[in-house]
């Protein structure tokens, strides 16, 4: 018979358990013992359910005090050296100084893992780099497991995508040279694992969803080879794409399974089973890592009996990859809506999933009486889902099948209409402005929540925020901005805040996720067509626009960020979804500028990171992407200006596509980046506005009128003065009002000067 694993599980606790230890451990609230104790709780608390829904193997080793990058290194004795601990007396303080930095020593890089909102620390890899014996936490981990019982099955990220990962630092040309070192560590590991009697390891090898590049492929069969000798069974897992690429080699890799993702990539699982060696496992990822959905128990089962019968007991049936990147358990969601949660499924739920489908493939115990039951229930949540009119809405089907091609164009092409933007802005060269957000001071945050708890009126409300607005602007008017914003004291976060104004949205009220370290993000869920029911952010903008004679910019989140950072659904393509989006925002943009709003910027941080893992799937994306903000920014006059918001540095591969969206001006983050950056829209001679930033929002730090000055300088020697703006990197609602203060007034007055001194060049020309 079939057996039942996940990758992985969430290690953040189902009420954030971790997450708060970890920061009381930090602040020195808490001791070493007690944090100990809060993650030995969490680990038996995963144990216990996996136990629980029965299934065959128990995952260990998925926990991790910050990042399981980070610990592999601690595993094989590869922190940085610049932190100079030592690798085999390595304390958790070690260890949080290497993910959160202290005053000596700056924290290690922080980047997206794969196409997931998580983020691992990166491993710096120099000619310095020595591997050696690391800390014995994970054997401790499996030890305390196997107490409780023997189908422990502990898991590591592999060899070569631990390398892969990392960067070269110090001068050291090709980490992968370090592989020989690094693989007598894992030799080491797996021995070790070995003589604690496991019988199984599942060893994580992610890279390969990616544009592998052929020297990397060529590494595994040897690195495996020397591994395959002392290790216990090895389960190759890939997952977040198609490897049928690679089928040959993970068929020839000297491993006794391999595991394959069947939710992003379904029709590789027939192809990989049709010729799998008779000696190896495969493990069918089925039920999905990556989001919310209840699985179709009736469609996996389907998908899962042929493999059963060519397979037999070597087919694992799986999640599709760890369950970390979706939240802990449904069972706390008791305020959701009765029918959006029966379409639901977290961590704890689909390993009961897991395990129910493997059980489902033997014919008598499809028959016994639990299993059918559940099957049913599945089967009648699917069809309510296929059908409900929460999820179809007839006016969202209608706009959409009425899009055309000339919905996706402003009126005029960029130089009539900055001409017509100019005519009634009368705004001065280099224009300041802000990128929307002001401090999200204690008192906001407190309105919010008490309104949230209804411990606020409706009214008291209202004029809090009003007051907060009517404190933006005239702080906005006193520094001498010339484009203005009302200061999002409203938002808690700039994705949720739309998402529970739309329909088609449903906010969870513990659905966390971690992002990095003890950080977790709350995605919104969409879960049906978007639909807009009455404007969102009118009253808010309008009302500071009537406080003031300068233009007062109105603020949206685009449709790319919001499905980028939301759990988005899967019963149709992800651009559809967003174009549902782009058309609710369209109406928002409308109702902006018809109340008066004629400068409206639409935010779009995360269009780079929704680019597909492949290069070869980028050029698709990318036209959807672009195509969705167009339908937001599309339908409004000349005169009106669409601004656009990224923060992000590395644009020179996506740059045609930036410019693509077309919008009037487009703000970015330059500050740290000494303007390098705008080194790419020169090369590419960026037709529209562009605003680098010249303050870093991410530091407290108040920059002098002279360090902007010279930004601003170098940003002119890139691009010409009249398409030039002046505005920081990104929003300031993390930093206080005296910074603001200060550094804003000190922005001002640089641009003024910069524009005296463009005066006087321009006399200078004249004369
Ligand atoms: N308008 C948003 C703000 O100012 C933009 C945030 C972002 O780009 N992440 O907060
Ligand atoms: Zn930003």
């Amino acid at each position: 018979m079939a057996q039942a694993h996940v990758l992985g599980l969430p290690r953040i606790g189902a009420q954030r358990e971790l997450k708060f230890a970890q920061e009381a451990f930090w602040r020195g609230d808490m001791d070493i013992m007690a944090l100990q104790a809060t993650g030995r709780s969490v680990r038996a608390a995963n144990r216990a359910a996996q136990r629980a829904t029965g299934l065959d193997w128990i995952t260990v080793g998925d926990f991790h005090w910050y990042d399981q990058v980070l610990s592999t290194l601690a595993l094989v004795g590869g922190l940085p050296e610049r932190f100079g601990a030592k690798p085999q007396a390595l304390t958790l303080n070690d260890y949080f100084t290497a993910a959160r930095g202290n005053s000596q020593h700056s924290a290690m890089e922080m980047t997206k893992w794969f196409d997931t909102n998580y983020h691992y620390l990166v491993p710096e890899y120099s000619p310095q780099t020595r591997f050696g014996k690391g800390v014995d936490w994970l054997f401790e981990e499996v030890a305390e497991a196997l107490i409780e019982s023997a189908n422990v099955k502990p898991v590591l990220l592999g060899p070569l995508s631990l390398l892969f990962l990392g960067k070269e630092k110090g001068g050291l040309e090709d980490r992968l040279a370090l592989l020989s070192d690094l693989i007598t560590q894992y030799v080491r590991v797996l021995s070790r694992l070995k003589a604690q009697e496991v019988t199984w390891v599942q060893i994580d090898e992610p890279i390969f969803a990616l544009d592998l590049p052929e020297r990397w492929r060529e590494a595994f069969a040897p690195a495996y080879a020397e591994l395959a000798d002392v290790a216990p069974s090895l389960l190759l897992t890939t997952y977040f794409g198609d490897v049928s690429e690679h089928a040959a080699l993970l068929a020839s890799l000297p491993v006794a399974g391999v595991h394959l993702d069947g939710v992003r990539a379904p029709q590789q699982l027939a192809a990989f089973a049709a010729c799998w060696p008779a000696d190896k496992v495969l493990s069918a990822g089925v039920v999905d890592g990556r989001n919310v959905w209840r699985c179709d128990l009736a469609r996996a089962r389907a998908m899962l009996m042929p493999l059963a019968e060519q397979l037999g007991e070597r087919l694992w049936v799986a999640s599709s990859c760890s369950l970390m990147h979706c939240p802990v358990d449904l069972a706390s969601e008791v305020g959701l809506e009765k029918e959006v949660r029966k379409w639901l499924a977290f961590a704890v739920q689909k390993l009961g999933e897991v395990a129910l489908l493997r059980r489902s493939l033997d014919p008598g115990e499809f028959a016994a009486a639990d299993v059918r039951a559940a099957f049913v229930a599945d089967g009648t949540a699917q069809a309510e889902r296929r059908t409900s009119p929460r999820i179809h809405n007839s006016v969202v089907q209608k706009r959409l099948a009425a899009l055309t091609d000339a919905d996706t164009h402003r009126a005029s092409a960029y130089p009539v209409r900055a001409e017509a933007q100019r005519a009634w802005l009368k705004l001065p060269v280099l224009p300041t402005t802000t990128i929307g957000s002001f401090p999200q001071t204690p008192a906001i945050r407190s309105a919010r929540a008490d309104f949230k708890r209804r411990a606020m009126s409706h009214l008291d409300y209202l004029e809090t925020m009003r007051a907060q607005i009517r404190l933006a602007i005239e702080k906005q008017e006193a520094y001498g901005l010339d484009v203005l914003t009302h200061g999002e004291a409203e938002r808690n976060d700039m994705v949720e805040y739309f998402g529970d104004l739309l329909w088609g949205f449903v906010i969870t009220e513990h659905g966390w996720v971690q992002s990095y370290g003890s950080r977790c993000v709350k995605p919104p869920v969409i879960y049906g067509d978007v639909y807009l029911p009455e404007p969102m952010t009118v009253t808010w903008s309008a009302y500071a626009q009537k406080l003031t004679d300068k233009p007062v910019k109105g603020m949206l989140t685009g449709p790319v960020t919001m499905l980028q950072w939301s759990f988005v659904r899967d019963d149709q393509p992800r651009e559809l979804t967003a174009l549902q989006i782009a058309l609710a925002l369209r109406e928002e943009v409308a109702a902006l500028e018809k109340a008066g709003v004629r400068v409206i910027q639409i935010d779009e941080p995360a269009l780079r990171e929704g680019l597909p893992l492949r290069a070869n799937d980028w050029p698709a994306y990318l036209a959807w992407a672009v195509r969705a903000f167009r339908v937001c920014s599309s339908g409004v006059a000349d005169d009106t200006q669409i601004h656009t918001h990224m923060c992000y540095s590395e644009f020179h591969d996506i740059l045609p596509s930036i410019a693509a969206l077309d919008a009037d001006v487009i703000s970015i983050e330059t500050t740290r980046s000494a303007m390098e950056l705008l080194g790419a829209f020169e090369a590419f001679e960026y037709p529209n506005e562009i605003g680098p930033g010249v303050y870093d929002n991410h530091s407290p730090r108040v920059p002098s009128q002279a360090e902007m000055e010279r930004l601003i300088e170098a940003a002119l020697a890139r691009i010409p003065a009249e398409r030039l703006w002046v505005n920081p990197d990104c929003g300031l609602k993390t930093r206080d009002w005296v910074q603001v203060d200060g550094a804003l007034t000190n922005l001002v007055a640089a641009a003024k000067a910069v524009r005296v001194r463009l005066g006087q060049a321009a006399t200078a020309q004249a004369a």
